[in-house]
Parts: C-alpha cells; sequence; structure tokens
C-alpha cells in the first residue's frame, strides 16, 4: 500500500478516532483498553504498535484517491492523479461520525480529535447508551476544549437516537438520502454540515458537505458559478458539486486537499499549483504569496 499517511488523516472526519501524538497517530482501543500507535516511516512504510494490531489497524484504509472519480473534469482527473497516494477511509459507526462531527464544529480537528480520545478513555468506548446516560456536568468537563455547552447535543440527540430508533443508526443506511439527511436535521446540534458528514463518512450516501473553504476553492475552480459564502451560496455549490458533475461525495476530498496545500483563502499559490493552467481563478482579487 501506497499511502500518504499525514494527507490521508488530514481531510476526513473518518481520520479523527486518530490523535496527533508525537509524529504518531494514537487511537484508544476500547475492546483491548490500549493505544494503538500508527507511524509512516521514511521509507514509506507504516509502522502499528502493538504489531499485533497492525491487520486491524491498516484495514481503515479503504481506497486511494485515484479511484475516487470516473468523470470528464479535467480538474478533477488531474487532481486525483496528484492525490493519488492519500486514501478514503473505511465507513465509520453512525453514531461514532455524528459525535466526533458534533465536536468539530466551530472548533478545528485537532481539538475534536484530543476531546474524542478523552472521552474514549473515561467511558471504555462511548456508545449511544453511555451518552444518553452521560452526566451533564461531568461531560461539560470532557469536552471544554471543544465546546461545553455541545454537552447537551451530544446527551440529548444521543437520547432521541434511543427513543425513535432504538438507539441505531443503521437504518439511515438503506433509507432514502433526503429521509435519512431529513432524520438526522431533526436531531439536537445536527445542522446540514454535521448531517452530510454522518451520511458520507459512516452511511455510504454520496452527498457532498460544503462548508466556507469547499466553497472558496470550488467558485475559483470553476466547479461552482455561486459567489461569497453566504448560506444560499453554500447550498448553490453543493448543488453544482452534487448534480452538475455527478461527482461522487468522495471526491470532494480532492477539493479539500487543494484548498489546504495551494488554494489558501488569503494568498493563493497559483505558481506552484498542480491544476493552474485549468484554473479560471474566478474571483481571485488578491496576489499569491511566493515562497
Ligand atoms: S490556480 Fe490558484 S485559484 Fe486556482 S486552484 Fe490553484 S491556487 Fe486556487
Amino acid at each position: 500500500m501506497d499511502i500518504d499517511l499525514r494527507s490521508t488523516m488530514d481531510i476526513q472526519i473518518t481520520a479523527l478516532e486518530w490523535m496527533p501524538q508525537d509524529g504518531r497517530y494514537v487511537r484508544y482501543y476500547p475492546e483491548a483498553g490500549i493505544d494503538v500507535f500508527m507511524e509512516q516511516r521514511p521509507d514509506g512504510s507504516i509502522e502499528v504498535t502493538p504489531h499485533e494490531f497492525h491487520d486491524e489497524a491498516m484495514s481503515i484504509f479503504d481506497y486511494p484517491l485515484s479511484e475516487v472519480y470516473h468523470g470528464d473534469s479535467e480538474i478533477l482527473l488531474r487532481l486525483q492523479e496528484f492525490y493519488r497516494r492519500c486514501w478514503v477511509l473505511r465507513l465509520q459507526d453512525p453514531f461514532i461520525s455524528l459525535m466526533i462531527t458534533i465536536l468539530t464544529q466551530n472548533k478545528t480537528a485537532d481539538s475534536a480529535r484530543r476531546t474524542f480520545h478523552r472521552l474514549q478513555r473515561r467511558y471504555k468506548g462511548i456508545d449511544v447508551h453511555k451518552m444518553a446516560c452521560a452526566d451533564k456536568r461531568e461531560l461539560e468537563e470532557l469536552i471544554r476544549f471543544s465546546g461545553p455547552y455541545k454537552a447537551s447535543y451530544m446527551i440529548e440527540c444521543s437520547r432521541q437516537i434511543e427513543e425513535r430508533w432504538g438507539g441505531s443508526l443503521e437504518w439511515m443506511r438503506r433509507a432514502p438520502t433526503d429521509e435519512a439527511r431529513r432524520a438526522l436535521l431533526s436531531l439536537h446540534g445536527v445542522g446540514p454540515k454535521t448531517a452530510d458528514c454522518v451520511l458520507l463518512f459512516s452511511l455510504g450516501h454520496s452527498v457532498v458537505p460544503v462548508d466556507t473553504h469547499i466553497c472558496r476553492v470550488s467558485q475559483r475552480l470553476g466547479l461552482s458559478m455561486s459567489m461569497g459564502d453566504s448560506e444560499a451560496a453554500k447550498r448553490r455549490v453543493k448543488e453544482d458539486l452534487e448534480r452538475g458533475l455527478k461527482m461522487p461525495g468522495m471526491a470532494h476530498l480532492l477539493i479539500i486537499n487543494l484548498g489546504r496545500d495551494f488554494c489558501k483563502a488569503l494568498a493563493p499559490l497559483h505558481h506552484i499549483c498542480p491544476v493552474e493552467e485549468l484554473c479560471p481563478k474566478r474571483g481571485v482579487v488578491r496576489p499569491e504569496r511566493l515562497v
């Protein structure tokens, strides 16, 4: 397996079960009650410790981004070749995905990772029942760096999942996308982007979660003709990406990578960008930063 671990771990909700620590990634395995570490060596190979968790840990890598798009957009075809060493991770338990995505709301991915690791250790692996019964004060303290107000989201939406669907979101896997999305949006603390992340990263629905960054890069590339990052503009970007380009949801990871590495908000790096000659640079007003 040819994997760029940093890039893979940087761009998807699924990877947030792993927390960066001293150049490695660590995940708590509640069944065994231990931390498992993953590290990329200089020769590109991936080392897992303790070694007996190697196969299980490596099974999170599902398929490379080079297989994510089969349409005819030259830009996306170019990007998937450029990011071929970045991998899509295996779909995640939908409840875990929901909790992690709530932790990321208005916070950095790193803060969500640290908080999730703390929760996993404290509860010996979180699940819907443990969260529905959690002590609110204690939970507020445990998640204080990710927004203590989210304790009520996590407890209340866990209770709603227990009351409405017997504690499981699995039925949404087979439900029509619109129905599953409406059900997720009816939960306490769940907005459009959180719902789309759960649909895509754990339930296998091909939707594109749109935030400010996806909005900006898609507009500059001409993949969407909307302007700005208002809620209306985000809806238009989502529509353009999902329907206009017939882009599978996971292909939006190509755009996330491009935004993180080159198409930065204030000073885009046009001169080293892999799609520079294909890009119309729509709406770019500031000069690029030369490094
Ligand atoms: S060429 Fe510039 S504007 Fe276009 S995607 Fe690359 S960095 Fe962004």
